[in-house]
């Protein structure tokens, strides 16, 4: 296992040779590489990503770049991509923070973080980009003599001291370069990524880009089933149909039969991760041999999932790359954990949902509906009636925005749709 480093930057290769254990690690130089790769991109992205691409594409090996630099909240994270040269080239590193804390003279916002992005790419042609942040605080003046660049005004608030402050060592064990190489290390290592905020924390893996933990901080609360003994999943994309299909073991495209799963394949097909920040993460999934048999359509498919608060924000993004139409569906099927007096629980939707339109079934019992007189129109539904047989109600034409779930009338979860109402949006208790 070996990889490049794009950098002449021999402290950043001594770093990531620590960390990367079990890695053959080169620089540049031990490559006999002289190149000038201009930095021209708008991100911390673009930009390692173009050094990556380049030597990957010159040396046919798996390579690593990075790129970081300050953001500040006051500035707009400036100087951002462009920290090396803030302030115009011929600056050094004193004459660019003085400048940049005079800028800061009256701001009442000091926030800041450091940002460093790793971009990793293989000379096939597949790209992954890991950000690490450190969050800090623009000081009123320069604090300790170490570090490099702006170390001396970024004040690291757990410890209270700036970066010019604490040793290298310490340093190296929080800093935003730091962050993003054990986002490498987890990827490199084949480990789920995870990601994370103040609140929650997710863990997310290639099979399906699945979710298999979510767990609340403070508490260590998982709120996930993930009992996978009694269910294969924890949280599955439901791709490129839900449910069963229409005969019940395929579908007919132009006059052909094609053999389908309940719930499509994506459940089951390794996605590739494309991006992972701190709280945030995007998995790919596009056609293969094996879709195509059953699937005949050429496809992209991009899922994002993003922290925010208590906020577990997903983004579905299908593109059609074929050039015909692309039929498909999309869902999520998330199993949440819940306690064992399931009487205790009823599902809220937003807005009353006209039940007699909508198909009404009862698990696993034969004729389970004239046991339970459900009212026609309903805001409040049972999760599960008579000895724990669980409801499935499934509304396709719905009026409401989101669910929850309730316990002893007290929400637990909520699921909500960005999207306006269609009729193929729908919620499904089960
Ligand atoms: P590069 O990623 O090596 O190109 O770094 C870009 C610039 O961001 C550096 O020249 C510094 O000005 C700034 N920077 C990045 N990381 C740090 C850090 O850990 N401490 C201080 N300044 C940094």
């Amino acid at each position: 296992m070996e990889l490049i480093l794009a950098t002449n930057n021999q402290g950043k290769v001594k770093e990531v040779k620590e960390k990367l254990v079990g890695w053959k690690v080169y620089s540049l130089k031990d490559k006999q590489i002289e190149i000038e790769i201009e930095e021209d991109g708008l991100t911390f992205e673009e930009n390692a990503l173009k050094k990556a691409r380049t030597i990957a594409n010159l040396t046919g090996m798996l390579t690593m770049a990075d790129d970081s630099g300050l953001e500040v909240e006051y500035l707009n994270n400036a100087p951002g991509i462009y920290s090396a040269r803030y302030g115009g080239e011929g600056l050094d590193d004193v004459q660019r923070y003085e400048k940049l804390l005079d800028e800061m003279k009256h701001a009442d916002n000091r926030n800041a973080r450091f940002v460093s992005v790793i971009a990793l790419c293989y000379p096939e042609g597949r790209d992954v980009t890991l950000r690490g942040e450190c969050p800090g605080i623009i000081t009123d003046a320069p604090m300790g003599e170490g570090g490099f660049g702006y170390d001396p005004i970024f004040l690291y608030a757990p410890l209270n001291k700036t970066f010019g402050q604490i040793s290298l060592e310490e340093k190296n064990k929080i800093s935003h370069r730091a962050r993003a190489l054990e986002k490498l290390q987890r990827f490199l290592n084949n480990q789920p990524c995870q990601i994370e905020n103040d609140l929650l924390c997710a863990q997310i893996v290639d099979r399906g880009a699945e979710i298999r933990h979510l767990t609340q901080k403070n508490s260590g609360n998982e709120l996930l089933n993930t009992d996978l003994e009694s269910w294969n999943y924890t949280a599955p994309i439901l791709f490129p149909i839900l449910a069963r299909p229409f005969d019940g073991k395929g579908y007919c495209y132009k006059g052909t039969h094609y053999d389908m799963h309940p719930h499509g394949f994506a459940r089951e097909s390794t996605f590739l991760l494309k991006h992972a920040g701190e709280n945030t993460a995007t998995f790919i999934l596009s056609e293969t041999e094996d879709t195509l048999k059953q699937y005949p359509f050429r496809f992209y498919l991009e899922v994002t999932y993003t922290l925010n608060g208590a906020h577990l924000h997903t983004e579905y993004r299908v593109k059609n790359t074929d050039d015909k139409p692309l039929f498909f569906n999309i869902g999520a099927h998330d199993a949440y954990r819940i306690r064992k007096d399931y009487e205790n629980y009823t599902i809220e939707y937003e807005k009353e949902e006209d039940l007699k339109q909508n198909r009404l079934l009862i698990q696993k019992e034969s004729n389970p509906a004239s046991e339970y007189v459900f009212p026609d129109k309903a805001k409040l539904l049972p999760l599960f009636y008579k000895e724990n047989r669980a409801v499935s109600y499934f509304s396709e034409n719905l009026r409401s925005s989101w669910a929850q779930l309730l316990y002893k009338n007290k929400p637990v979860v909520r699921a909500s749709l960005d999207k306006d109402n269609t009729d193929t949006s729908g919620f499904r208790n089960q």
